[in-house]
């Protein structure tokens, strides 16, 4: 199985949790209560990539179908 890269360093995945803690409060797990967010009406988010229950990442397409 292909190893998952870490979110925050330029290395594999060492299950060390850095990237699920807080941006406002190091001592706590993010629980996507929204405060480090400025939220108005609406948001947008960027994602990077998607994975299957496998940790292997999905490919995109090569183009639209017709
Ligand atoms: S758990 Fe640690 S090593 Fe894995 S993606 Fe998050 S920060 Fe990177
Ligand atoms: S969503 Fe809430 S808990 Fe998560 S990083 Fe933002 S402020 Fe912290």
């Amino acid at each position: 199985m292909e190893s998952q890269k870490c979110v925050l360093y330029d290395r594999d995945c060492i299950g060390c949790m850095e990237c699920e803690m807080c941006d406002l409060d190091p001592g706590k797990v993010c629980d996507n209560c929204g405060k480090c967010l400025e939220m108005q009406d609406y948001a947008s988010i960027r994602i990077d990539g998607v994975y299957d229950a496998q940790g292997n990442p999905f490919k995109r397409s090569s183009g639209r179908k017709k």
